[in-house]
């Protein structure tokens, strides 16, 4: 078996592990990104869509085209990548990581560990429709795989399930390829995704979304023939008796999230319940002191830039603690108001450095005032959505307001406001 010895070890080549990375290699460390696919990119290497990178490169780009910009600064730094390569087990208290790919089991031992591994997308099985389990049932970013990368159409008939982002932009995807897409039923009285998919990925291609509706049962024996949709109530989201219509169909879509894959750590690290990924402070440190992480993986981001900013600082973090042998410790959580879903990070560091806070409303509201404290600051937010990403920086100037009020813990709340 062989052993390598490395500064930095990433794990994942997409977005926040390519971020990561590079910017571990410009402060002077020996950088090794592991990834398990032939080639890195992960997920933006299937979205050939753009409207990526308007807040890092200013421009709108496609995922392959936002990855190359990655890639490119990846080779002409000098990252190590390992493509092909599974991580199966990482041992904590040895600070070894085991990798499997074609040459065999490899083991490394890094300083510092930068866990970028993402999302997997919610299974059927996890959504306990009633019925058969035919052929033609489909997660969105499979089919999304299957057209973009594999040049092959799913079916012919095609009905979506659930309003997030990588469900509206199938449903253009597959009307563009020659599909017939019947509409996109969302169980929630409001869209999953951004305003901006909804106009474009549906309205522009008069794609009828069925809010307060969700799929009650397939039909079908060897191939999928047709759905039943039923209506919900959209407060107590109980199904509503005498609702149901009958769709045919040959396709069904799944979108109906985007799970944190944590697999290889979450035995160890403290793992935060409503984002459902790790927990990582302002420095993007886990609870495991020398294991940093960034991106899907620590919470469901909607951006790919706020995936990319967060892998910077984990990056930035790793090289820094590699070189110093340390970071300063002392760190205090934050604490969300009831109105708060995704919220991170969970941990400020003191001692640290500008950050970033990124929370999503749990409601829509017009106005909202989110305030950082008590006491730290308030600011006043216009159209806030569930399905878009608050991003509220905490700068030098809230760092010496938190000193001088001595707080113990920092609260992020948000109200609405005539
Ligand atoms: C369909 C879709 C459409 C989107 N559209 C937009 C958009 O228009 N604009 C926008 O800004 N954002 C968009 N996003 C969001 C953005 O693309 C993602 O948030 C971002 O690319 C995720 O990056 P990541 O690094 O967290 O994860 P990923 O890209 O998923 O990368 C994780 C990598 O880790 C690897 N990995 C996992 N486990 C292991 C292991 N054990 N061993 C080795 N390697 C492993 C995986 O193979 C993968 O390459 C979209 C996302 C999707 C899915």
């Amino acid at each position: 078996m062989r052993e390598v010895i490395t500064d930095t070890l990433v794990i994942g080549g997409g977005a926040s592990g390519m971020a990561a990375a590079v910017e571990c290699v410009e402060r002077g460390c020996r950088t090794i990104l592991v990834e398990r696919e032939e080639s890195i990119g992960g997920v933006l290497n299937q979205c050939i869509h753009n409207g990526f990178g308007l807040h890092v490169f200013k421009e709108e780009l496609t995922g392959p085209e936002y990855a190359q910009l990655f890639k490119s600064q990846i080779h002409q730094k000098g990252v190590e990548i390992q493509p092909d390569l599974f991580v199966v087990n990482i041992d904590p208290k040895r600070r070894e990581v085991v990798t499997m790919g074609k040459g065999g089991c490899v083991v490394y031992r890094p300083r510092a560990l930068i866990m970028t591994t993402g999302a997997r997308e919610r299974p059927f099985s996890s959504l306990r429709i009633p019925g058969t389990r035919p052929a033609g049932i489909y997660t969105a970013g499979v089919a999304q795989r299957f057209v973009n990368l594999y040049n092959r159409l799913p079916g012919d008939r095609a009905f979506i399930l659930g309003s997030g982002d990588i469900g509206l932009i199938m449903a253009r995807r597959l009307t563009l390829e020659g599909m017939k897409v019947l509409g996109v039923a969302e169980l929630m009285p409001h869209p999953g995704g951004l305003a901006r998919n909804i106009a474009q990925c549906l309205d522009d291609f008069d794609i009828p979304l069925r809010l307060s509706t969700s799929v009650v049962e397939v039909r079908g024996r060897e191939r999928l023939e047709g759905i039943t949709l039923a209506k919900f109530d959209p407060v107590t989201l109980q199904r509503i008796p005498g609702t149901e219509e009958r769709v045919d169909c040959d396709t069904l879509i799944l979108s109906v999230g985007l799970l944190p894959q944590n697999e290889l750590i979450e035995s160890f690290v403290e793992t935060e319940p409503v984002n459902r990924g790790v927990k990582v402070d302002s420095f993007m440190r886990t609870t495991h002191l020398w294991i940093f992480a960034a991106g899907n993986n620590v919470a469901i981001y909607d951006l790919v830039d706020f995936v990319t900013l967060d892998g910077k600082i984990a990056g930035q973090s790793a090289a820094r603690m590699v070189r110093d042998g340390f970071l300063p410790e002392k760190r205090i959580p934050l604490a969300r108001s009831e109105q708060i879903g995704t919220l991170i990070p969970s941990f400020c560091c003191v001692e640290g450095q500008p950050f970033t806070i990124y929370f999503r409303s749990k409601k829509t509201m017009k106005k909202a005032r989110v305030s950082i404290g008590p006491g730290i600051f308030e600011t006043v937010r216009l159209g806030i959505k569930p399905s878009e990403m608050v991003d509220i920086p905490f700068t030098v100037k809230h760092f010496g307001k938190l000193k001088q009020l001595g707080l113990t813990k920092i609260e992020v709340s948000i109200k609405e406001v005539p």
